[in-house]
């Protein structure tokens, strides 16, 4: 039985006054919460967060980091220093990176190789553009970036990972897949998994990521092969955060 998880993702949202705000109501519901809770605040907050939830079950993670450990490389964050800022997780590949800042699925492979070697979870972001789905490819574009990570490491390395299904066109956008189509891709995720290991895709964590709301969460989460949510706006309103977490 695979534990429910839903991460935040704030992009680049935030204050120090608001991130206060933000995390003291997360922390006053967290005990209402069964499922496994992350957030992921933009890199200078990091230190506020991992003081702000020293002691809570709300575990820290990053946007982004760099595939280098370290060097001449301005602008880049390493894995070890999210990890000096009590990071547990990294979400690796998101679409804004991969569409806004060029992101290749060589690049997003190469990060999640480090950050496994790191000691960090990489949270594995893949997804199609509307486009994409309209002509069919949805599987097509999800699997080409599921084995560009697979020519790097093992498919066994994908149990000290977590996935996330986030179709381009339902992020930020207000339109969410249905149940049924993020559950299509969701198994599809997991056979492609399982063609390499059975045991690893029975364990992996899928989580849906798209326009997530506290309305449409029971449902996606009550998918078989949806293990919870990775949320974007929804995340920095701490009572729509906490009722996802309570669907979950
Ligand atoms: C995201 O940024 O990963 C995301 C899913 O955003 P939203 O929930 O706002 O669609």
């Amino acid at each position: 039985m695979r534990r429910k998880l839903v991460a935040g993702n704030w992009k680049m949202h935030g204050s120090l006054d608001f991130n206060a705000g933000l995390v003291g109501r997360l922390r006053d519901g967290i005990g209402e919460v069964a499922c496994d809770v992350f957030v992921c605040p933009p890199f200078p907050y990091l230190a506020q967060l991992q003081q702000l939830l020293a002691g809570s079950e709300i575990g820290l993670g990053a946007q982004n980091a760099s595939e280098q450990q370290q060097g001449a490389f301005t602008g880049e964050v390493s894995l070890a220093m999210l990890r000096d800022f009590g990071c547990r997780y990294v979400l690796l590949g998101h679409s804004e990176r991969r569409t806004l800042y060029g992101e290749s699925d060589a690049l997003v492979a190469a990060k999640f190789e480090a950050a496994l070697a790191a000691g960090l979870v990489p949270v594995l972001c893949v997804g199609e553009t509307l486009a994409e789905r309209e002509a069919g490819l949805t599987e097509t574009v999800v699997f080409r970036q599921l084995r560009a990570v697979f020519e790097r490491v093992s498919v066994k390395a994908m149990a000290a990972a977590l996935l996330a299904y986030e179709p381009v066109w339902a992020i930020g956008t207000g339109v969410t897949a249905t149940p049924v189509q993020a559950q299509a891709v969701h198994a599809a995720i997991r056979g492609f998994v399982g063609a390499g290991d059975a045991a690893v895709a029975e364990g992996v964590r899928i989580l849906y990521g798209g326009s997530v709301k506290p309305q449409n969460a029971e449902e996606l989460f009550g998918q078989p092969d949806i293990d919870g949510g990775l949320i974007g706006g929804a995340a920095l309103v701490a009572d729509d955060f906490l009722a996802i977490c309570r669907a979950a």
